[in-house]
């Protein structure tokens, strides 16, 4: 059966509850969404069910992607867009959180369908999203083409452009330099951090990435181009493994020529479960959630998990791994390049300046490192007995009770 990932969510929530001293007001607030739309889709002779969640917006206008997926349901958008509430809070960004979704399977459809999709989107849910309100961008099977049909239908709409609505676009159409492989380069900074920081040798490292989409082939490709050894990689039909060291230059060409990363030569081909359950030094997450659960975790060999897809470790995996002195670092924390460009690319579009590529460049890596310092220091402070998740969630927790505070939402 699956895992209920929001029960998972307000578990964690009580727990932290404990370490806070938060009162019982706190937790409702925090574990309740300010607004839940859906509906389905009408595409040809199909209905779709799709949603758009505003977790909260006491920091600022609600900010999250939105997935196209047959997995994709109510329970699963709910902790989306949870997530991006810590993760906007944590990277300090105006936003809060949020996130949609449309059930389907993308891979399957035609590209006349992606824009059906897309567009129909934008029709029933415009309403309750605005530059200055909800501002949606890609996630998993979502791309800048998807954005730009969005933001052509929400134009439509409202009769106006504005470009703020949507991020993840194309440049063209008002999108940031930097945004298509923000996400891997957020991922890669604070890999490079805790590398430092851990004073660990690249050259004794080995790697495993599972995922081949935007964020893991992207990532996958720069921490070759830095010299490090991945050993194996996988997409949705499988993994490929090479104790020697993959070439990504050629296995990449490999996947875009024939749809998979399973069909190059130079390796052994294995499963996903096999992947996460391999003698690597460090194991990427850049897949789906609830990837390593109670069932798996105990055969985890890797010291340091990285997770840039969502939630990919459930709660009770997480507690196994954290007796294990394995080391997670929390995907609010490791995969927030790609909503920090987000905010860059609105600002932009707000204020019609367009700023340098080195610039913001600087500005990225400015930012996830002072996120990683904060979650260090706090971790440090409770002499480690806490995880770098929780030590995430109590710093962006704050924040925002903080602004609900002072909203006056938290009084009597
Ligand atoms: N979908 C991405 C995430 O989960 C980016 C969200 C955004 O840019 O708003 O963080």
């Amino acid at each position: 059966m699956k895992e209920k990932i929001f029960t998972d969510i307000v578990k964690r929530l009580n727990e932290i509850k404990k370490i806070a001293n938060l009162s019982d007001k706190e937790i409702e607030l925090l574990s309740k969404p300010k607004k839940v739309s859906y509906t389905t889709l009408q595409i040809d002779n199909q209905k779709l069910p799709a949603w758009r969640i505003l977790f909260n917006d006491a920091l600022g206008p609600g900010k999250g992607g939105i997935r196209f997926h047959p997995g994709v349901c109510k329970d699963e958008v709910l902790s989306l867009a949870f997530w991006m509430m810590i993760k906007d809070a944590l990277a300090e960004i105006p936003y809060g959180g949020a996130k949609g979704g449309v059930k389907f399977d993308p891979q399957k459809a035609s590209l006349k369908k992606l824009e059906k999709v897309s567009r129909k989107f934008i029709d029933a849910f415009y309403v309750v999203l605005g530059e200055n309100k909800d501002i949606p961008a890609p996630d998993v099977y979502t791309n800048s083409q998807v954005m730009a049909w969005m933001l052509d239908e929400y134009e439509k709409k409202v009769g106006h452009h504005e470009p703020a609505i949507i991020t993840g676009k194309p440049v063209e159409l008002q999108g940031c330099v930097l945004r298509d492989d923000a996400t891997a380069r957020g991922g890669f900074i604070i890999i490079k951090e805790m590398i430092k920081n851990l004073k660990l040798n690249k050259k004794n490292l080995k790697i495993a990435i599972q995922g081949f989409g935007n964020a893991g082939s992207n990532l996958t490709q720069m921490l070759w181009q830095d010299g490090f050894k991945i050993v194996a990689t996988s997409d949705s039909q499988g993994g490929i493994y090479y104790q020697k060291g993959l070439n990504i230059p050629k296995l990449s060409k490999v996947k875009n020529q024939s749809g998979s990363v399973i069909n190059f030569t130079t390796g052994q081909v294995i499963s996903n479960q096999k992947l996460l359950e391999l003698p690597v030094n460090i194991l990427i997450l850049a897949a789906l959630e609830n990837q390593i659960t109670k069932e798996n975790a105990n055969n985890i060999r890797a010291k340091y998990i990285v997770e840039i897809a969502n939630g990919p470790i459930s709660y009770q995996a997480d507690k196994v791994l954290f007796a294990k002195n394995i080391n997670i670092i929390p995907d609010v924390l490791a995969n927030a390049g790609g909503v920090i460009v987000s905010y860059f690319e609105w600002a932009q579009n707000k204020t019609g300046n367009v700023l340098d590529k080195k610039y913001l460049e600087k500005l990225l890596q400015q930012k996830m490192i002072a996120s990683w310092r904060k979650v260090i220091t706090i971790h440090k402070e409770y002499k480690n007995r806490i995880d770098l998740r929780t030590a995430a969630y109590l710093i962006a927790i704050k924040r925002i009770l903080a602004a609900e505070k002072l909203r006056g939402h938290l009084n009597n």
